[in-house]
């Protein structure tokens, strides 16, 4: 950490550009809670930079041409964009990935309950999560009720100022005796993420009337009914927006940079690349958090498909080709990592640890015991980011995520290098990943985003 942060070698043009960024970005965080309203927001983005739904496209039995931009929306829980190039495809694609799913609790099938005089709703944590950081906390709801009918609701309840928020109770310290004895990962069972949603008794109703007086509200508001839940998605997720971090509001503190702070800087790097030679795709996709499995998730083949689809548009479509593309093809698994943390130095390799304000973070590697799990970049591929980084001053770190044997992780990375591409993972340095408010630095948002744009731009 010897080199200068980005607050020291930043020109003043590129502070001022900075921070209508990050602002811009902690809008987004702030709205989109949910794989599905990343989605939404960013098809919005898309469209009103002159990109079109490559299914019309295709209904149209239109011709895709270089110059085109266009975006598959699958599920409305995963993203592709491209814009074609004019070199052929034989050169491959460039491609940036990120996630935007993110940790945290889905109502069970059958949630609602009373007991003890207040209606509760019961969860299934998702992803990492450390439990005991969810209690007593402001808890919104996020998602969808889909009907018989085949009419979708939409629900946000906690994010407007004059809404209530939900949330779920923790154990007073004066009889937390047997509590504080636990190890961490058992002090807050999962099955006790109960989350409190109300406690007022609907009039004249003997049985369960808490819970009906909730049925009743949840009609009111959404139109549903209890069976509705069945095919419902609701997140539960940290109430309220995502904050400037500190007295110089230096970093940004707001819930799911994990890994939307990635997805977005791709996203506007995919949306602000002027006419690129080599074709340019950004994928945003979720369920990374879980494996990356389903129909929406990075081991899906709709990613291929949708390059499948481009090359038939474009009248250039064999198996053949297809194979040959992808093969050709780089990518940057953009995803977030461990930034050092002095209240936690231990967990962490000091001179292979990134740092905030140093830019996006490299990893050759990901995995635990012993690189197990990871999609291991080759010399020569970071060679060629080395160099295309270097011209355009790209400041990037390269690090590892912790210690050895510390423990570990992955990313979408070792998916896409399947097809034998060449893939790394560059994202920005986190603290508190995984925890309900995750902290990032504002210049190493910027900077991936620059390094991003040079990547679709260069390679
Ligand atoms: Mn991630
Ligand atoms: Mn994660």
């Amino acid at each position: 950490m010897a080199s200068k942060t980005l607050w020291e070698t930043y020109t003043e043009e590129q502070k001022q550009a900075m921070e209508p960024f990050c602002e811009e970005y902690r809008q987004f965080l702030s709205r989109c809670k949910t794989e599905r309203e990343c989605v939404t927001e960013m098809i919005e983005m898309a469209k009103a930079h002159g990109y079109r739904d490559l299914g019309e496209i295709m209904a149209r039995g239109e011709r895709l041409q270089p110059g085109d931009k266009v975006y598959a929306n699958n599920r409305g829980k995963m993203l592709a964009l491209a814009q074609i190039g004019t070199r052929p495809f034989s050169h491959g694609l460039n491609i940036l990935g990120a996630h935007i799913d993110s940790p945290r609790l889905d109502l069970k099938p059958n949630p609602l309950y009373e007991d003890s005089g207040l209606a509760l709703l019961k969860t299934h944590y998702y992803g990492g999560i450390k439990k005991y950081q969810w209690v007593t906390l402001p808890l919104a709801l996020h998602g969808v009720v889909a009907k018989k009918d085949g009419t979708v609701q939409k629900v946000v309840l906690g994010e407007d100022p004059s809404d209530p928020v939900v949330g779920i109770s923790d154990i007073l310290p004066h009889l937390g005796k047997d509590q504080a004895t636990k190890p961490l990962g058992e002090a807050i069972p999962a099955e006790s993420l109960n989350v409190c949603i109300g406690s007022i008794p609907l009039a004249d109703e003997k049985e369960e009337p808490i819970k009906k007086n909730v049925l009743r509200l949840l009609e009111e508001k959404y139109g549903m009914t209890e069976d509705d839940f069945h095919s419902a998605e609701i997140e539960v997720v940290p109430a309220g927006p995502a904050r400037h971090y500190g007295l110089d509001s230096s970093m940004l503190l707001g819930y799911g940079h994990d890994d939307r702070i990635c997805a977005y800087t791709s996203l506007k790097a995919q949306l602000d690349c002027p006419d690129a030679e080599t074709t340019a795709i950004t994928l945003v996709v979720d369920k990374e958090e879980i494996g990356s499995v389903g129909a929406t998730g990075m081991h899906s083949h709709y990613f291929e498909n949708f390059v499948a689809d481009i090359l038939d548009a474009m009248g250039q479509y064999s198996d053949l080709t297809l194979r040959r593309t992808l093969a050709a093809s780089r990518m940057l698994s953009s995803d977030v990592s461990v930034a050092f943390d002095p209240n936690f130095p231990e967990v962490c390799e000091r001179m292979n640890s990134q740092f905030f304000a140093h830019g996006p973070v490299l990893h050759k590697y990901t995995g635990s015991r012993g690189k197990s799990g990871s999609n291991d970049a080759t010399a020569e591929y970071i060679a060629s980011l080395r160099h295309i980084f270097d011209e355009d001053d790209v400041k990037y770190q390269m690090g590892e995520l912790g210690k050895v044997d510390q423990g570990g992780g992955g990313t979408i990375a070792y998916i896409l290098a399947a097809y034998a591409m060449d893939v790394i993972d560059v994202g920005i340095p986190l603290h508190s990943m995984h925890a309900p408010y995750e902290v990032a630095s504002k210049p190493d948002i910027y900077e991936t985003y620059r390094a991003y744009k040079v990547f679709l731009q260069k390679m």
